[in-house]
C-alpha cells in the first residue's frame, strides 16, 4: 500500500501533495509543525522546442523534489499562470500581469495561513519576482511566516541551455528536439533596454534566449539537485529554531 498523498509513479522525487490528501490528514500534519509549499510558474513561450508550461514544470519538481527530503512540507497545486507580459506576441502565452499575480499571492497566503504555520512559495519564473516580494513583504507585514524562493543560475535567461536541460531531465517527451535552435545569444543585461521597451519578441524573433543546443537531461539532472540543496537550506535555516517569525531572507 502507497502512503497517501504520495504519487507512487513519481518515485522518491516527491513528497507529499496536499491535493492527494484529506482535509483530517491535512489537520494533523499542519498541527505537527508542517509547512506548506507553493509552486509557481507562468504559461508563456519558450521558444520552437519547450512546452509553454516549462516554468510551472521546474517549480513542482523542486517543490516535489524538497518535500521528499522534508517530510515536514507537503506541496499545493501549482499554479500556472504568472505576469508574462513580455513574452506577448507569441501564440499561447496567457498571462494574468503582475497585479493579478499578486493578489492571488497575497490571497493564497492568508487563506494557507488559517491552515499552517509557515508557507514556502517556490517561483520559477522571473517575471514573477516584484510581484512575488511585494505579496510576501505584505503578509510578513501583517505577522504570517512566509518565505519566498526563487531559483538563480548562471545559464542563458529564457529557452536556452539551461531551460532546455531541466526539461530534457524532468520530460524528454516534452522536448522537440528536432527544433532546438540558437535564438538571440546576446547577455540579458545588454538586452535590457530593448526588451523592456518590446519584450522578447523585438529581440528574438524565436522567443530564445540563449542556445539550447547541446543540452543534455545529465546538467540538468545536476541542476535541479543543486538547486533543491539550495532550497532545503533556506528553508532548514527559516525553521525554527533558527528562524523565528520573519526573519528569513525575502527573497
Ligand atoms: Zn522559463
Amino acid at each position: 500500500m502507497s502512503q497517501p498523498g504520495r504519487d507512487p509513479a513519481q518515485g522518491d522525487m516527491n513528497g507529499l501533495e496536499l491535493a492527494a490528501m484529506t482535509s483530517p490528514q491535512i489537520r494533523a500534519h499542519a498541527a505537527a509543525d508542517g509547512v506548506l509549499v507553493i509552486p509557481i510558474g507562468s504559461t508563456e513561450q519558450h521558444g520552437p522546442h519547450l512546452p509553454l508550461g516549462t516554468d510551472a514544470d521546474v517549480a513542482l519538481a523542486v517543490s516535489r523534489r524538497l518535500a521528499a527530503r522534508i517530510p515536514t512540507t507537503v506541496v499545493a497545486p501549482v499554479i500556472s499562470y504568472g505576469s508574462s507580459g513580455e513574452h506577448a506576441g507569441f501564440a499561447g502565452t496567457l498571462s494574468i500581469g503582475q497585479d493579478a499575480i499578486e493578489l492571488v499571492l497575497l490571497e493564497l497566503g492568508r487563506s494557507a495561513a488559517a491552515t499552517y504555520r509557515r508557507i514556502v512559495f517556490v517561483s520559477a519564473h522571473g517575471g514573477n519576482a516584484v510581484p512575488a516580494v511585494r505579496a510576501v513583504t505584505r503578509l510578513r507585514r501583517e505577522s504570517r511566516d512566509v518565505l519566498l524562493w526563487m531559483p538563480s543560475w548562471d545559464g542563458d535567461a529564457h529557452a536556452g541551455r539551461t531551460e532546455t536541460a531541466l526539461q530534457l531531465a524532468l520530460h524528454p517527451e516534452r522536448v522537440l528536439r528536432d527544433r532546438m535552435e540558437p535564438g538571440n545569444t546576446t547577455p540579458i543585461k545588454e538586452l535590457l533596454p530593448q526588451l523592456r521597451a518590446g519584450g522578447v519578441r523585438a529581440v528574438s524573433p524565436n522567443g530564445v534566449l540563449g542556445d539550447p543546443t547541446g543540452a543534455t537531461a545529465d546538467e540538468g539532472a545536476t541542476l535541479l539537485t543543486t538547486l533543491t540543496d539550495d532550497l532545503e537550506a533556506k528553508v532548514r535555516a527559516w525553521l525554527p529554531p533558527h528562524g523565528p517569525l520573519g526573519t528569513g531572507p525575502a527573497a
